[in-house]
């Protein structure tokens, strides 16, 4: 079987995380539709533009964690179009000098970054039987990530996504929750790789079902055309919408009433550890790589790991599993969790003085309020039992209630084993010593 060739370009808009707008002081906050909105972002006449520093730094810093070559001045152009999302008829973007260009991301292989540049997002239409339009999303900052055709499989694209938006994230330029949107194009070999881009596909899932439905339909065709597609999400399939439009159609100018910028104090701007670095730390530190990976899919979760002092390679299985289970979908900062009780509480757990399952009941005390867990363990009486004595006792008393389950054992029964140690566990609330339980349950009975 040969190998099908394809060829995948993303050209990513992600909402970049302001206060206010990219060219307004209206606030980015989420709010009843149109009370966020003034002169400029309805584009009223006479109503003029003031950039946005805040959106300025932070392209700066998407366009040099994508390794970009930057420029020293930011330059806008008018993007004409009539729609009614924009009132003032144009978008303000970058066309012909974007802010970076020429860079590339390692995500399973070298995708080259075409260009970044920033603009301003349209208003948002919802359509039910009427046309509703909200300008509050008018005017907000996006920063655009085109890659070239580097990419050459849904998998592939899928993993770009992911690292793209966590890194974003450990940039502090976009939040988690907000949604990315991709113009996607797709080209087979068989077709001589003609362009299919489809436009406007929200989220990386399905992100990587437009692509898998490209190539299947592309392969199937006989003929296949240049032209823009849409998505339709319900139906999981695309459809043609029109035959290519270039970019000389949106007859681009530079914008004349925001002046040039000069920029190039911003440059030398330092880059936080990406995830890739952070991983790398972890690594180090005796994580192993599938729990590094998935510690650092959270920034605020990888910084939370790194401020824990207990073992690394306990901790962070501890991270991974329960940290990320308490936690659920809130951030470490929306909680009452500590590092360094956290630390505490594994290292109970590690002396023996703590059985995990109580472990686990105090982590979830911890996530909602403020505990100090050496304290609360002595106060609620809840260190192990590893007193021999202590546990002889409940051992005999509990094969003394429960001669069936002995039986059961005796001929063969190996879960009669599990239910008598539960019935131990039950009558000291959880805090016998495990390990010792079993043993002399299993000593007593032979
Ligand atoms: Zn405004």
């Amino acid at each position: 079987m040969s190998i099908l060739k394809i060829k995948i370009g993303l050209e990513i808009h992600v909402t970049i995380n302001t206060q206010s707008k990219l060219f307004c002081s209206c606030s980015t906050k989420q709010s009843s539709p149109n009370t966020q909105v003034c002169p400029v972002c309805l584009g009223h006449p006479g109503s003029k533009p003031v950039t946005n520093k805040e959106a300025v730094k932070k392209i700066i810093l998407i366009a040099k964690a994508l390794n970009c070559e930057l420029r020293e001045e930011l330059i806008f152009s008018r993007k004409s179009y009539f729609y009614p999302d924009l009132s003032k008829n144009y978008q303000i973007t970058q066309f012909e000098e974007p802010i970076g260009e020429n860079g590339f991301f390692e995500s399973k292989g070298k995708i080259r970054i075409k260009r970044v540049h920033l603009e301003e997002d349209p208003a948002s239409i919802t359509r039910t039987n009427k046309t509703l339009i909200d300008y509050n999303r008018s005017g907000t900052p996006l920063a655009e990530i085109v890659t070239e055709p580097d990419i050459t499989s849904s998998l592939q694209a899928r993993a770009f996504m992911k690292k793209l938006l966590r890194d974003l994230q450990y940039l502090e330029v976009f939040n988690g929750e907000d949604v990315i949107k991709a113009d996607v194009n797709v080209s087979v070999e068989k077709s001589g790789f003609k362009r299919v881009e489809v436009k406007n596909v929200t989220g990386f899932k399905d992100i990587q079902s437009v692509i898998e439905h490209e190539v299947r339909r592309q392969q199937k065709e006989e003929v296949v055309e240049n032209e823009t597609r849409g998505w339709d999400a319900a139906k999981r399939k695309t459809y043609s919408m029109r035959k290519k439009e270039t970019e000389a159609d949106y007859a681009y100018i530079y914008e004349p009433d925001i002046p040039i910028i000069d920029v190039s104090k911003f440059l030398g701007v330092k880059l936080p550890k990406l995830s890739d670095e952070r991983i790398k730390d972890f690594i180090e530190k005796g994580v192993d790589p599938v729990d590094a990976d998935i510690i650092c899919m959270r920034k605020d979760v990888a910084d939370f790991f790194e401020k824990t002092t207990s073992e690394p390679k306990i901790t962070s299985y501890w991270v991974r599993r329960e940290l990320l289970r308490v936690l659920e979908d809130n951030a470490v900062e929306e909680t009452f969790l500590d590092a360094k009780e956290f630390s505490k509480l594994i290292e109970l757990v590690e002396k023996k003085t703590l059985n995990e399952n109580i472990a686990k009941e105090i982590l979830e005390l911890m996530r909602d309020k403020k505990i100090d867990v050496k304290k609360y363990v002595e106060k609620n009486n809840l260190k192990t039992l590893n007193d021999d004595n202590l546990i002889e006792e409940t051992v005999k008393r509990v094969l003394k209630e429960n001669q069936k389950a002995v039986e059961d054992y005796k001929s063969g029964e190996e879960k009669a084993l599990q239910y008598l140690v539960g019935q131990d566990m039950k009558l000291t609330k959880g805090k016998a010593h495990p390990k010792k339980t079993n043993e002399m349950i299993l000593e007593r009975i032979e």
